[in-house]
């Protein structure tokens, strides 16, 4: 945990400790106290029963028992009781601007059409996202900085990789990879990376993968320069590779972060990782298991009736119900292999953090909403609800370097969720969702509803 915050600490306790407050100190202003919930702080302790949080403007001041936490003379008063706190939660591998109704491809990325969807995962408690390597243009790294100041208190962090970096196979006009940088050569590898680092991004993206064969996938002296390039600049590699081969290789690369977990895990894997604590495993679990499971179409969630129109919804649920049973079959296997993975990996003490893939271009991994099914697989896979909000969380936050996320404690931003029931008891409770806030304003998500059902179109 980060030490307390010192001068936010000391503001705070002049402006409640002098009374009249000293001229050369001006009153904190946004002072409030969130007091009743349960807290769960998303580092894995027990929670905090009727608890108090003191936010002072953007900033989580104090969290303790209410009664134990000293709240100055004259702070706003939020009564929480009844209620369970989460932090915000972090998607740590998402793609962001694509998808768009029955729609998705790079002709629905634009500014306007990014912003929304850093709403849209606002409206479902999630802090922050991190796109992984389908942006392109200029538009990314503007609205990304925009964000971070502050400019549009009601959207999610926007976190991206940028252009990512795959080999020339991978990259056709109609997929994700459009956006890629080719890599033939060392230098062109180099050259990327160099240029990423030159925008700020602190995660590169590239995809190691032979596509069951269809493509010729990037050769190690390869994703080796860019692991290199990346590390002298202080950036960090995220891949995409779920073969166990591949993987073992780049966990030796010094490869960073798994955007997917790995397809099978062995003995060795497991060692690999423990000779490389620092490498994650974003679990990106919704694909393979919705094929099998997804009952909150049936009748379909509220938060999904309220974010995403019927004839998509429509579209999910006859390509499920159409499923021929040799690929359900497939399915099932194919998830019981990933939920046994990542049970080994979670007892091993790997990091392992919430990615969903959402926004992706199948076109039905609804933005926001799959973080919700993502807590519920990690916990199906034999996670405790309690281990899968941490991955959620302070893990992903950890992952992207997200210092001010990730836990409710101070000196973090404060970013929460207010929830009606204890996602501790069931991990789809995290879709009972109250309020949310960021940066300590609560998000208006009845507009943001009102916006996406009613006549208005985006
Ligand atoms: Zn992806």
């Amino acid at each position: 945990m980060r030490p307390l915050t010192l001068g936010l600490l000391g503001h705070l306790i002049l402006s409640a400790c002098s009374s009249p407050p000293a001229q050369d100190t001006p009153p904190s202003g946004h002072v409030t106290v969130f007091e009743g919930a349960r807290v769960i702080v998303g580092d894995g302790s027990a929670p905090i029963e009727n608890a108090a949080i003191l936010v002072d403007n953007d900033k989580i001041a104090r969290v303790g028992r209410r009664g134990a936490v000293e709240v100055p003379a004259g702070a706003a008063r939020v009564d929480l009781t009844g209620t369970t706190v989460i932090p915000g939660l972090v998607d740590a591998h998402s793609h962001i601007g694509y998808m768009k109704h029955l729609t998705s491809g790079p002709q629905n990325y634009t500014r306007e059409h990014i912003l929304d969807h850093m709403y849209r995962f606002a409206y479902f408690g999630v802090a922050a996202s991190q796109a992984m390597g389908s942006d392109f243009g200029d538009a990314w790294y503007g609205l990304r900085d925009e964000i971070q100041s502050g400019q549009y208190p009601d959207a999610a962090r926007f976190l991206t990789a940028g252009r990512g970096l795959a080999p020339e196979d991978e990259v056709k006009p109609d997929n994700m990879r459009h956006a890629a940088y080719v890599i033939r050569t060392e230098a062109d590898a180099r050259t990327a990376v160099q240029e990423l680092a030159e925008r700020n991004v602190k995660i590169v993206k590239t995809w190691v993968d032979d596509r069951g064969g269809s493509v010729r996938k990037l050769p190690p002296e390869l994703y080796t320069a860019i692991i290199d390039e990346a590390h002298k600049r202080k950036l960090r590699v995220a891949v995409h590779a779920t073969g166990l081969a591949d993987a073992k290789a780049l966990l030796r690369a010094g490869v960073d972060i798994f955007a997917h977990m790995i397809g099978d895990v062995d003995d060795e894997l497991v060692e690999l990782f423990k000779q490389h604590p620092k490498t994650a495993v974003l679990s990106a679990l919704g694909g393979p298991r919705r094929q099998i499971y997804a009952p909150w179409l049936n009748p379909t969630h509220p938060l999904i009736t309220e974010t995403v129109r019927p004839e998509q919804i429509k579209r999910l649920r006859d390509r499920l119900a159409s499923e021929i049973p040799e690929a359900r079959t497939r399915g099932e296997a194919n998830w019981a292999r990933l939920a046994a993975g990542i049970r080994r990996l979670n007892d091993a003490g790997v990091r392992i953090g919430a990615g969903t893939d959402g926004g992706g271009q199948l076109g039905d991994q609804f933005i926001g909403w799959t973080m919700h099914t993502e807590v519920e697989n990690l916990v199906a896979a034999g996670m405790t609800p309690a281990q899968a909000l941490v991955a959620a969380t302070r893990t992903s936050a950890e992952i992207l370097d997200l210092d001010a996320l990730g836990t409710i404690a101070p000196g973090k931003s404060a970013d929460f969720v207010v929830l009606d029931a204890n996602p501790l008891d069931d991990i789809t409770n995290t879709r009972r969702i109250a309020r949310v806030y960021l940066r300590g304003k609560e998000v208006d998500r009845a507009r943001m509803r009102a916006g996406w059902t009613g006549a208005r179109v985006n």
